[in-house]
């Protein structure tokens, strides 16, 4: 059973976000980062968005109040040990998660559920660090998390009926909508996004039309809230070409082939908005 104490790993662009969305809810949330200056820039964030929410009249200064004093800011994954459930938004590295499921695993009560945020590794794998595998479930939170509705879960292999059942009904009482998927690379939203990100820089490269005609098109023809170039410059590149290779990989389909331009920008450094510069130009 899930009950009140929650823990989320990584304060970053999801954590936050998961951590809001979890102490707006009436959880008391653990927020688990390596430095407290990722930690500190994780709560003015989520200050900022209240604040968002303030203004748009969906909440009090008082519920503001609330929200924060219900989030626990910790570089310490120790402090996190009494949660019943662990949503892990750290760094998307096969290594750094491995690490912490292992510890996870070691550190919380035995019926606690495990679930990471991951966009594209394998949970199978995942769960398979520790010794709870039944316990193990991928639970993928849409950028930005107070926003977007969706909550893509997904099954492991091992992954039991209960574990399911219990992260299907918590996605409810988040005000989110859950949608189940089996896990294989990049589950169904980044299977079915990324090639379609991926083409519209193959048609870039190749001199179809210019970024802005391709963006224009895919928003007017396709009634996308935005072009494909504009949304992986919000995404990040660099994020786009790891999802890129997980399928490529772990599907072995030359049609999962990241773009050489994808690469090219990625190893200039340009990757999108977070550096200022990616298929557009965000620095003045
Ligand atoms: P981010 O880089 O913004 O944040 C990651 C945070 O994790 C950083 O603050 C980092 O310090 C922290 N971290 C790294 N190792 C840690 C450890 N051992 N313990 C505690 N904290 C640690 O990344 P993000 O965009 O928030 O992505 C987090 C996860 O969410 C990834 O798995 C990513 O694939 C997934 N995701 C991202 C998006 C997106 O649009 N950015 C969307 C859906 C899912």
């Amino acid at each position: 059973m899930i009950n009140k104490t929650i823990c989320v790993i990584g304060g970053g662009t999801m954590g936050n976000g998961i951590a809001h969305v979890f102490a707006q809810t009436g959880f008391k949330v653990f927020m688990v980062d390596v430095n407290q200056d990722f930690l500190n820039r994780a709560l003015t964030t989520i200050e900022k968005n209240l604040d968002r929410q303030i203004k748009k009249e969906i909440i009090t200064e008082a519920d503001k109040a609330a929200v924060l004093g219900r989030i626990t800011a910790t570089t310490q994954l120790e402090d996190a040990d009494t949660a019943s459930l662990v949503v892990e938004a750290a760094t998307e590295n096969r290594d750094i998660k491995f690490a912490l499921f292992r510890k996870l695993d070691e550190l919380l009560p035995v019926d606690a559920i495990l679930a990471s945020n991951t966009s594209s590794i394998s949970i199978t794998e995942i769960a398979s660090q520790t010794k709870r595998p039944d316990r193990v479930i991928g639970m993928h939170f849409m950028n930005p998390v107070p926003v977007m509705k969706l909550v893509e879960v997904i099954r492991g292999h091992a992954t039991s009926d209960t574990t399911v059942n219990e992260i299907m009904a918590l996605t409810k009482e988040l005000g989110k909508i859950p949608v189940e998927a089996n896990d294989y690379p990049g589950f169904v939203a980044n299977r079915i996004l990324m090639p379609m990100i991926n083409e519209a820089i193959f048609a870039l490269m190749e001199g179809v039309a210019t970024k802005e005609a391709i963006d224009e098109i895919m928003k007017l023809g396709m009634a996308h809230p935005m072009g494909p170039l504009t949304l992986a410059d919000f995404i990040g590149l660099d994020v786009c070409l790891s999802i890129m290779n997980v399928l490529y990989e772990g599907l072995g389909d030359p049609k999962y082939r990241p773009c050489p331009l994808l690469k090219k920008m990625v190893a200039a450094g340009y990757l999108g908005r977070k550096t200022g510069i990616g298929f557009y130009d965000y620095r003045s």
